[in-house]
């Protein structure tokens, strides 16, 4: 049994759609599921579906008619006219999807409104590369993945609830897979009250890693546009290099650092079972990639991360007490209530300065908090920051600054970070 996962980039188009077909024909029959994502950037435009939704903004059907016109061009370049079941299907799901839409109760909660819409991208895919297999004449199975990953309610962010996935994974999919090649989708999940639920933005490798690790799968490829692993992003970086082999540690602290090339979330259910995950290419196939498993080797390249959109938030006790035990105490429960993430931080006798990714002032009722409990917060957005893991000894702060001004760092174990100011 393998699990093949292939991102919204690969199949953003009829090619695309035909490449990942290639892929699967040519390499797996009944001992392979494969997990796919939302086509493109289907899942940022449901996002902007959603959002005018929930805001009963008048752009809802027009950015529904959008979505629908992408995947309609697909599927008529992918299927003669005469195929009509596989527009149906299509057809449907965006009925299915435009009945949510208007759904007066769904608008209520926006997370709860965001998981059963979002997810159509998945469910749409599918249905698409599963049809287009069948008309080539390669016989497979498209399941519903809400049926065996289950999750928490917390919706946009749920957490599986490892026994019961395993039991029906166990129980009912994988008699499935010993039948057919089965194509499923990434990143959604089902709550405990049958609704649908997500595992946060860029799931689909953690899925495919969940499957993995409950199908007893022999290895995980993930299917990229890169070559495999790269010591840095080659659009932010000159001279990168592909790094063969990566212990599935390395990879743990990359991937939470932002090398957005793996889930973080995806190597922990791996590496408990001892099952290899590939990063290789759908566009160079004959290239290996890079294999991470539990090898003991050490890295001998630096690798970097360079991440945008970069918030400093400092923190200052109102009354110029010091920001002892307690107060850090009350922060960090405030951060993490909050769900907001710290990049790095600092504190001297009165500061407490920390770094967050901006995601679109999610974090204001954070900032409310924190001023309601009496501390005087500021903000500046728009920094970078670097951060470089198992640097050569001596040459990071110089890489950093040739990048821009560095206004703060910090070393942590095998990592240095330097933010670098937006004024660079
Ligand atoms: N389609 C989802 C997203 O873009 C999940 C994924 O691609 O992994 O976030
Ligand atoms: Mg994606």
């Amino acid at each position: 049994m393998r699990i093949y996962k292939f991102g919204g980039a690969s199949v953003k188009d009829a090619s695309g759609v035909k490449n990942v077909a290639q892929i699967i024909a040519e390499r797996g029959k009944n001992d392979l599921l494969v997990v796919v994502s939302a086509m493109g950037k289907t899942t940022n435009s449901l996002e902007k579906l959603i959002s005018a939704a929930y805001n009963k903004s008048a752009e809802v059907s027009e950015l529904l008619l959008s979505v629908k016109m992408t995947h309609l061009s697909i599927v008529k370049e992918l299927f003669n006219e005469d195929e009509v079941m596989y527009f149906n299907e299509i057809e449907n799901l965006f009925l299915e999807l435009e009945c949510m839409i208007e759904n007066e109760q769904l608008l209520e909660d926006y997370d709860f409104l965001y998981d059963q819409v979002v997810g159509f991208g998945e469910l749409i895919s599918t249905r698409i590369i599963s049809g287009y297999l069948l008309k080539i004449g390669v016989r497979n199975q498209w399941v519903d993945a809400r049926n065996f990953i289950i999750t928490d309610s917390r919706h946009r962010d749920a957490r599986v609830q490892w026994e019961e996935t395993e039991k029906v994974i166990q129980h009912r999919l994988e008699p499935l897979s010993k039948k057919n090649l089965l194509i499923t989708q990434g990143f959604i999940g089902r709550g405990s009250k049958g609704e649908t639920t997500t595992l946060g933005r860029e799931g689909s490798d953690y899925s495919a890693a969940i499957f993995g690790k409950l199908l007893h799968a022999e290895s995980v490829s993930i299917w990229k546009d890169v070559d495999g692993v790269l010591n840095a992003d080659p659009k932010k970086f000159d001279n990168t290099v592909l790094i063969p082999e990566l212990t599935y540690n390395d990879a743990i602290e990359l991937a939470y650092y932002g090398a957005s090339v793996i889930h973080p979330k995806t190597i922990q259910p791996l590496k408990a079972v001892g099952i290899p995950l590939y990063v290789r290419s759908f566009l160079n196939i004959q290239k290996q990639g890079t294999r991470v498993f539990e090898g003991h080797g050490s890295l001998n390249v630096p690798c970097k991360i360079l991440k945008e959109d970069q918030t400093l938030i400092e923190i200052v006790s109102r009354d110029f007490t010091f920001i002892a035990e307690n107060h850090l105490r009350d922060i960090f429960e405030l951060f993490t209530n909050h769900k907001v993430r710290v990049n790095i931080m600092q504190n001297s006798a009165i500061h407490f300065r920390c770094v967050i990714d901006a995601k679109e002032n999610q974090h204001s009722p954070l900032l409310e908090a924190l001023v309601s409990m009496g501390f005087k917060v500021s903000t500046e957005r728009g920094h970078k920051l670097l951060s470089i893991y198992q640097p050569k000894i001596g040459e990071a702060r110089a890489e950093a600054d040739t990048i821009g001004n560095v206004i703060m760092e910090q070393q942590m174990e095998q990592t240095a970070h330097f933010l670098i100011s937006r004024e660079s």
